[in-house]
């Protein structure tokens, strides 16, 4: 199937005018606030919406219905990534973490009233949200089977007993995604289910701001605490005890979204990198005509270049309906360490300038770290990675294996029919069964691989 990946010129003309309006709107109050979305508070998050929404910039990931763009996977990653260049251009556009995903997650899978009440405000900027699945040891992390939370049948709902840390954006969200286990025991892989629980509910309280290396994420990281939190069954998000299956709903974009969005940071690093390099005076020559510096350079595009290739075509995965988790999980792998390469690289060119506040390479460094953590550590993915190729390996060459056996049988059966009857035919139609039997029993095998493969690797972001 040949693979088309180029942009609409509607498209185009969007990211564009994102570029132009993080330029000229945004960079300005991330400078003014050192990069720190919480320092400019409510006030500041107001500002910048407002100002997205007036230049007709949006929420370009939601439906129109729901006064988005709806771009799908594929055009968002040109708008994301040129929101990307500054650290509140998500904030700006209502596509930062860890709202956006959880405004997919809603679309995908909330009732109609689940939508009206929950998906419209967070869609428009007047709520925020957050979505809590990790837990402090030895509860669900990298491994999201060991979810320790749990939630009880009562009349009419649910009573949700648990402990939740590094939940993104809970202080002030009008409402939390919470994953709860209703059925099975830690360890198992199923039996869990998404709550959507009100702020008001006076069984959830944020116990605590977690102080954290980076620090542009509104709302910081929280430790949330559900004691004896109980929700209607209308709480319900999609089905009980279908969580995991709904958290690949949220996590593979998820994943693609992130990688966007520190690829415009990478992208601006590189810039600071570039101009500093065409000015900077040593040695009798520019740092831009030294060759070590320029080996630097060139690994930089190198990286920004493979990074984006790698999240546009899992993004196409996506888009063509595919699960995409080999694909996403090398995006998501590749991308989170290119782009603190990129940010360090720079860094490394400006010297002690790098090191200052007089740029923001040190903020950004910060930033971009915890990316190798979150949605999935870097070692999951590449242990995931690895142990589909093993896999796709065994089966080709069982496949390979099946085929020569059927082939020998065929062409055995075909020389004794054809020198009973003289007909020919019996040779090719047992050449095309065992080849569709191959072919369906790899199919089938690599789609059950792949559900347990999606269920490994947690990380809701
Ligand atoms: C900045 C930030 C924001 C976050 N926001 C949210 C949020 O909004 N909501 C939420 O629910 N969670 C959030 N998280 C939590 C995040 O999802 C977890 O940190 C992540 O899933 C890893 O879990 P863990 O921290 O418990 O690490 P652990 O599960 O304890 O893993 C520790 C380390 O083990 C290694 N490892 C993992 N798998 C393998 C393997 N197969 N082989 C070898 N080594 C391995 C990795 O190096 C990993 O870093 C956030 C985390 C950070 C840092």
């Amino acid at each position: 199937m040949p693979v088309d990946l180029s942009h609409d010129p509607r498209v185009t003309e969007l990211a564009e005018r994102t570029a132009r309006f993080v330029r000229e709107v945004v960079v300005p109050e991330e400078e003014r606030h050192d990069g720190v979305a919480a320092a400019g508070g409510e006030a500041l998050r107001t500002r910048l919406q407002a100002a997205a929404k007036q230049a007709g910039l949006f929420a370009p990931h939601v439906s129109p219905e729901y006064g988005g763009h709806g771009l799908d996977m594929r055009d968002r990653t040109t708008v994301f990534e040129e929101a990307g260049w500054s650290l509140f251009g998500p904030l700006a556009l209502n596509i930062a973490a860890p709202d956006e995903g959880n405004m997919h997650l809603l679309e995908a899978v909330a009732s109609a009233a689940q939508k009206e009440r929950y998906l419209r405000p967070l869609a428009q900027g007047e709520v925020r949200s957050c979505f809590a699945m990790t837990e402090p040891a030895p509860g669900a992390g990298s491994d999201p089977a060991a979810l320790t939370t749990r939630a009880t049948r009562v009349t009419g709902g649910w009573r949700i007993d648990g402990r939740k840390w590094f939940i993104t954006g809970a202080d002030g969200a009008g409402f939390t995604i919470c994953m709860a286990r209703t059925s099975g025991e830690p360890g198992d892989r199923g039996g869990a289910t998404m709550f959507l629980v009100d702020a008001a509910n006076p069984g959830t309280k944020v116990v605590r701001h977690i102080s954290t290396l980076d620090e542009s994420l509104y709302g910081g990281h929280c430790e949330v605490v559900f004691d004896d939190c109980v929700v209607p069954d209308e709480a319900v998000l999609g089905e009980v005890d279908k969580g995991y299956e709904y958290a690949q709903v949220r996590l593979g974009p998820a994943r693609m979204t992130h990688c966007m969005r520190w690829l415009g940071i990478a992208r601006r690093a590189q810039q600071i990198a570039l101009t500093r390099a065409a000015s900077r005076e040593l040695f009798g020559s520019r740092l831009a005509d030294l060759g070590m510096a320029q080996g630097m350079i060139a690994d930089s595009e190198i990286d920004i270049a493979a990074a984006r290739a790698l999240t546009l075509q899992a993004c196409w995965e996506l888009d063509q309906g595919r699960s995409g988790a080999q694909s996403t999980a090398i995006a998501k792998a590749f991308t989170a360490e290119a782009v603190w390469r990129v940010v360090d690289r720079a860094l490394q060119i400006c010297g002690s300038l790098g090191v200052s506040g007089d740029v923001p390479l040190n903020r950004f460094l910060r930033e971009v770290r915890p990316f190798r953590i979150y949605d999935g550590p870097t070692e999951t993915h590449r242990w995931a990675i690895a142990r589909r190729a093993i896999r796709r390996n065994e089966q080709s060459h069982g496949n390979d294996q099946a085929r020569g056996d059927e082939q020998a049988r065929g062409n055995e059966q075909a020389r004794g029919a054809e020198q009973a009857h003289g007909n020919a035919q019996t040779h090719g139609d047992q050449q095309v069964r065992g080849d569709q039997q191959a072919h369906g029993d790899q199919q089938a095998h690599g789609d059950q691989q792949i559900r347990r493969d999606q269920q490994a690797h947690g990380d809701p972001r």
